[in-house]
């Protein structure tokens, strides 16, 4: 390089500085990107990686130091991020040159294991061009995509720790790993056909299919499901089972088999254009189905989408996604090709939905996922590259909450964990928090890094909670975190609750329900509050012993008060009412019109007169029947009320349908009224709209309006009850959190009702607003305490 010899040596201004990097940095690229630039700028020196980043020495004139130093953040690559950088003046040493030192053994592993990615650019240029070498090879990578988090067993992230171990690379492999000016330098899941994972495809009982005349085992599988069967797709964090989604036949075998009745499907499209032939998409929703995420996004759908009624049986929405590994790919574009060469029209999808039967967890093992799922696959594609840690795909919507469009985080799982997501206030002591207890995740922390899990699941399923239990270890091992304070929810019988008690040595902190959610929310925005949260979600324990779910809290990372809930009523017969919401409309009934409220009509065809009155009689007397505020329960009475869904066979289910059924421009609004106790908390007087719902109805309002006239009614009255709260409380800032507000409509109305009336809206973005934002919550609420102890 003749701009560096040219340079005069022995320079009076020469300067080295020691720079500490620290956040994603390993695994991502980070040193070669540090060679290059280093190189261009001509400054000498080395860069090498230790337990806590990497360290870069520079060695040059100050100004071109300072130009390393502004660009390396700016310019780092994809997959990397920089958190900080720390820099002091050391003794220029007069070294020529700049080198990658080798990975030196031992010392405290905390540098972050980066999220899985989806297939970059540059490999699927590689994938595509029948003269490359790793030409339809479904598994090529490089530092910039690739599987990561779901196939690292331990730390330091090295192949011999990654599922990768038991492929040796062949010498072209290991040149391209060793070669600093490679795209795969170091890149741990390097692999090609000669030497890495193979795929091949295998019948329902898993023998080994001979897939000669159909091409490879990827082609014969896009033939497969072409042909209308369905396929058992091994992915990244798990196992799809994918089949045609416009086949009415085969979606409709999909959901008997999988004993999933009305839950929508996902679905999987070639590329942009074919999701826009199906989902109404703006700028937002097309940055997030692009992203290396590669996440489940959900949209409005068109009503002449090519897609088989029980795809998503009355949704007004489709979740879709983009193919986002090489396997993918291969597989959408031979079923692309197989589709058109049978004349078949319109942009090929395919149903890519969780490998697992009705509430089981999703499948990750080959012998696990043959077992469980051979009754409901006619084919599986599977391959040899075990997947550690099972990770569902993530889903997002887009809401405009206060005055952007921004992303509604509904499971945050493949592609964002193990990012960390910041804390306000560093931790005194490291700590885990535990969850919830339904969709279920944990979290670590350390100084001001909080790892929040993946997707775990419903503990109360036998096989998720012994993954929770090993994903706890995995964390603590991963991020070298060694927990002094573990933090829980409230609930005693919560079995994430349980496992927290179990640890000994450590100090608890009990953190309750709904305090979780709004701390959740400021922390994440970096804020400590205080502030107004409108908590609305199905159930969470309440200190005074009963189910809370319609809250209005005031409070801060550290503590809270309630200021108001929704006037309480009986859950009959308890748990049973949440799967059969016609029993909350029986109890809010009683509540709004006395003890023996008639059966409605729309409830007729689905519930016993005898039935009904026993139910009543449970509402009334609170036998068996705890008393709630949920939220989430009175938008099931009301679906209910209006014959949508009176028993629900996934979780959410009623107030899903009610929301889709809302006629968007409707205007009108039932009255909320906030019934103020001085001394006691305010109440939400839900009584007087649920005679409003029922009065309408019997009027014969269509349900689409009276729907829409419900949303509104909340909206409004949450905003009108906030800016009273807040008034009182001097702040300005209100949180809407807790699962309800998953609801775009819901959540849309009221942060403009907030905005409108001056105060500022916060809501969750990175975590989702349900359950899975709990642990996230407590870990900032027990550092709170931590701090102030
Ligand atoms: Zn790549
Ligand atoms: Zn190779």
């Amino acid at each position: 390089m003749s701009a560096r010899t040219g340079r005069a040596a022995g320079a009076t201004t020469r300067r080295r500085v020691r720079a500490r990097v620290e956040g994603t940095v390993q695994g991502v690229g980070f040193r070669p990107f540090v060679y290059r630039l280093a190189g261009e700028l001509g400054l000498d020196g080395a860069v090498w990686n230790d337990a806590r980043g990497a360290v870069v020495e520079l060695e040059g004139d100050g100004p071109t130091v300072e130009a390393f130093l502004e660009r390396l953040p700016r310019e780092a690559p994809a997959l990397a991020s920089v958190e900080r950088l720390v820099r002091e003046e050391v003794r220029p040493t007069g070294e020529r040159g700049f080198t990658i030192v080798a990975s030196a053994a031992g010392g405290e592993p905390s540098a972050a294991v980066s999220p899985d990615a989806a297939t970059c650019e540059d490999c699927l240029t590689e994938l595509r061009d029948p003269h490359d070498r790793r030409f339809r090879y479904p598994f090529v990578n490089c530092t910039n995509c690739g599987p990561r988090f779901t196939i690292v067993r331990g730390v330091p992230y090295d192949r011999p720790l990654t599922t990768m171990a038991g492929f040796a690379m062949c010498a072209r492999c290991q040149a391209e790993y060793e070669d600093p000016a490679d795209r795969r330098f170091h890149a741990q899941p390097n692999a090609c056909p000669e030497c890495g994972p193979q795929a091949w495809l295998a019948d329902s009982h898993g023998r080994r299919l001979d897939t000669g005349s159909h091409g490879d085992a990827v082609e014969a599988a896009a033939h497969a499901v072409r042909d209308g069967l369905i396929v058992a797709v091994k992915g990244v964090g798990g196992f799809h089972l994918a089949c045609r989604a416009d086949d009415e036949g085969a979606v409709a075998a999909l959901r008997s088999r999988k004993h999933r009745e009305d839950k929508p499907f996902a679905l999987m499209v070639s590329n942009l254009e074919g999701a826009r032939a199906l989902v109404a998409l703006e700028a937002e929703e097309e940055a997030l189905l692009l992203g290396r995420e590669r996440p489940i996004v959900l949209a409005p759908r068109f009503a002449g989408a090519q897609v088989a009624p029980s795809v998503a049986p009355r949704a007004t929405e489709l979740g879709v996604m983009l193919p986002y590994s090489p396997l993918h790919h291969v597989l959408m574009e031979d079923f692309a090709r197989a589709t058109a060469a049978a004349g078949d029209d319109g942009p090929p999808a395919l149903v890519m939905t969780s490998g697992n039967a009705s509430d089981e967890p999703i499948a990750y093992g080959d012998e696990d996922a043959l077992a469980r799922l051979a009754s409901i696959a006619d084919r599986f594609l599977l391959h040899d590259r075990p997947i550690h840690t099972r990770t569902d795909d993530s889903v997002v919507r887009v809401a405009e909450a206060g005055s952007a469009r921004r992303p509604l985080v509904l499971r945050r799982s493949r592609g964002h964990v193990p990012g960390s997501v910041e804390l306000p206030r560093a931790a005194v002591r490291p700590l885990l928090a535990c969850g919830a207890e339904l969709k279920s995740t944990f979290c670590v922390a350390k100084g001001t890094h909080a790892w929040v899990s993946h997707h775990v699941g419903d503990l109360k399923n036998y096989e998720t909670l012994v993954s929770f239990r090993e994903g706890v270890e995995h964390f603590e091992r991963l991020f070298a975190v060694a927990p002094e304070v573990v933090a829980h929810d409230l609930h005693p019988d919560y079995l994430s609750t349980s496992y927290a008690l179990e640890r000994e040595g450590v100090d608890h902190v009990a953190v309750q329900h709904h305090h979780a959610h709004l701390a959740a929310c400021l922390a994440e925005h970096g804020e400590l509050g205080p502030a107004v949260g409108a908590i609305y979600d199905g159930t969470g324990y309440g200190p005074d012993g009963t189910v809370w779910g319609g809250e209005l809290l005031v409070g801060d990372l550290a503590g809270f008060e309630r200021a108001g809930h929704i006037h309480p009523v009986r859950m009959p017969g308890g748990d049973r009412a949440v799967r059969e919401p016609w029993r909350m409309a029986c109890a809010w009934l009683v509540e709004a019109y006395g003890p023996e409220p008639p059966l409605p009509a729309a409830l007729a065809p689905w519930v016993e007169p005898d039935r009904w009155e026993t139910i009543a009689e449970l509402a009334r007397t609170g036998f068996a029947s705890p008393t709630t505020t949920s939220a989430g329960r009175l938008f099931d009475a009301v679906a209910a009320l209006c014959g949508l869904s009176p028993i629900v066979n996934y979780e959410g289910q009623a107030a899903i349908e009610l929301e889709a059924a809302a006629d968007p421009t409707e205007r009108g609004s039932y009255p909320l009224p906030l019934d103020e106790r001085p001394g006691e908390p305010s109440v939400l007087d839900a009584r007087e709209t649920v005679r409003a719902v029922v009065d309408d109805l019997a009027r014969e309002v269509p349900v689409t309006i009276v729907s829409a006239r419900f949303h509104n009614g909340v909206a409004e009255a949450t905003a009108r009850a906030c800016a009273v709260v807040a008034s009182r409380s001097a702040t300005e800032t209100v949180v809407l959190s807790g699962g309800v507000f998953q609801n775009r409509l819901l959540l849309e109305r009221t942060a403009a009702a907030l905005t409108a009336a001056g105060l500022r809206v916060l809501g969750p973005e990175r975590l989702p607003p349900n359950d899975g934002g709990i642990s996230y919550g407590q870990a900032a609420v027990a550092v709170m305490r931590d701090v102030g102890r």
